[in-house]
């Protein structure tokens, strides 16, 4: 007897991973795990962390899997999308583990800005300058582009302005929330270069390093992650005012008016990645929500025997479910067609995956009731960090407005609407006369 042929056709989409790339994966969960939650948990100062980190990052750069958002000549695995994001879902397990792989914010960002303007520019003297010391690590960076006085969700209003001065730009303007300002070895300012024309066309990055003289670091501005005063530490939020500050021509990241192209390229995919380490984060938290539903005890019965729980517990597990699978799709879309069309879901999952991750810390608080509340359970430090991804990297209504305007634009005016039925009716009647009278 002959065989069944299979005439099914082939389909390139699966949930599967590959064999050899699962085997990576498992190997970082175990090893975040393992290694990298006892970190958090010490108290220790930045300097000291850094140290006990090295032979971690030896042991990641052992296994190839250092900076591996970064592609194969900058040193990275080249990795896609999809398998940056199922490895960010494990590096979000821990707020330390990103440090510990080669790939913490805004650092990995700016090494991808730099490597993208280099490549447009031909600058290579950049490259060993700035680009690979960043990687190795040993220097820092910082991204400056919002301003105090302008609205950061609407970047076409930047006020800084860097004019051209013979082979000089002169930068002048005030910022804040440059992520690890005060510490960075150089800031890469999003200025306004040439004031005549659209800021899509008239925005430029430019480097400029933290000791040049103008640049003032007025202070850590504490939040509602760390609301207590502190200057100069790791992953401050730096307010810096930049006053006549004289940089080379050559340290222009790209070409002049490529600031919001440089940015876009920065944060598409870095938004995948956060996306991805925010279900690590809600992970983490739903297994504290489950861990102690099924071990306190009140009224009568476990906590997870109580329908409330069992919802959040459902609800949770659908909302984390989805959010995986459009984030994962949207990390597809940008793999097989470029992160420019895959703006809709890149901004969908944005604005979704941080109220997922919201939800799901805050059942898992009130599931642990003060426990949650208190500092004994990382909980309450991932809530306040978890309402900042409202924020950042775009807040929720500017990538909900994208998304609607995206698919309006593909609808037209319909009066009456195309739907009406008394119109339909009379359009099916003609349709089906004959057959009709026949009948
Ligand atoms: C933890 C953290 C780290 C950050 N790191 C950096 C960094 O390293 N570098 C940097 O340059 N910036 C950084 N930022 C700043 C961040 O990019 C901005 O906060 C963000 O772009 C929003 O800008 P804004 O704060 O000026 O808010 P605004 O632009 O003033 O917006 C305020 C609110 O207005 C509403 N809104 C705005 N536009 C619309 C709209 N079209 N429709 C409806 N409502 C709207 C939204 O609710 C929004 O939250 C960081 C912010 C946070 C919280």
């Amino acid at each position: 007897m002959g065989q069944i042929e299979c005439s099914l056709p082939t389909m390139s989409w699966d949930f599967e991973t590959e064999p050899e790339f699962q085997v990576h994966l498992e190997w970082m969960d175990d090893f975040v795990r393992k290694e990298i939650f006892p970190l958090e948990v010490l108290d220790v100062s930045h300097d000291q962390l850094r140290e006990l980190m090295k032979p971690l990052q030896e042991e990641v750069k052992a296994r190839g899997l250092w900076a591996s958002h970064l592609s194969p000549e900058l040193g990275g695995a080249g990795y896609g999308q999809v398998k940056l994001g199922l490895m960010h879902e494990i590096i979000g397990l821990s707020p330390y583990a990103p440090f510990v792989f080669g790939n913490n914010a805004p650092d990995s960002g700016n090494a991808e800005m730099l490597a993208l303007g280099i490549e447009a520019s031909g600058r290579n003297e950049q490259r060993a300058k700035w680009l690979n010391p960043l990687l190795e690590g040993s220097i820092r960076s910082g991204f400056s582009m919002t301003e105090p006085n302008t609205a950061g969700s609407d970047p076409k209003l930047i006020s800084t302005q860097a004019l051209r001065d013979g082979d000089q730009w002169v930068i002048s303007g005030h910022k804040w929330f440059t992520t690890n300002g005060s510490i960075a070895d150089f800031l890469i300012v999003m200025a306004v270069t040439n004031p005549e024309v659209h800021p899509y066309q008239g925005t430029s990055m430019i480097i400029v390093p933290r000791d040049t003289p103008g640049v003032t670091i007025v202070r850590d501005v504490p939040t509602m992650e760390r609301p207590e005063v502190h200057f100069g530490t790791f992953g401050g939020h730096t307010e810096i005012i930049y006053e006549d500050v004289r940089v080379p021509y050559e340290n222009l990241i790209g070409n002049e008016g490529d600031g919001f192209k440089l940015a876009q390229l920065r944060l598409g995919p870095g938004r995948i990645h956060h996306c991805m380490r925010w279900l690590g984060q809600s992970r983490r938290a739903f297994d504290m929500l489950c861990e102690r539903a099924v071990s306190r005890f009140s009224h009568g019965s476990l906590l997870a025997e109580k329908q409330t729980v069992q919802n959040w517990v459902a609800e949770s597990y659908a909302e984390m479910s989805g959010a995986r699978l459009m984030t994962l799709e949207a990390a597809w879309k940008i793999d097989k067609f470029g992160a420019d069309k895959a703006r809709v879901e890149i901004a969908a999952i944005k604005f979704h995956g941080a109220k997922v991750l919201y939800n799901v810390i805050d059942r898992a608080i009130q599931v642990n009731g003060s426990l949650g509340y208190s500092c004994d359970l990382p909980l309450e430090s991932m809530y306040r960090a978890a309402r900042a991804a409202r924020i950042y990297d775009g807040p929720d209504e500017v990538h909900k407005q994208t998304i609607a305007r995206h698919i309006l634009r593909k609808f037209q005016l319909s009066d009456p609407p195309s739907e009406y039925v008394p119109a339909r009716r009379i359009d099916a009647a003609r349709k089906f006369a004959e057959i009709l009278e026949a009948l």
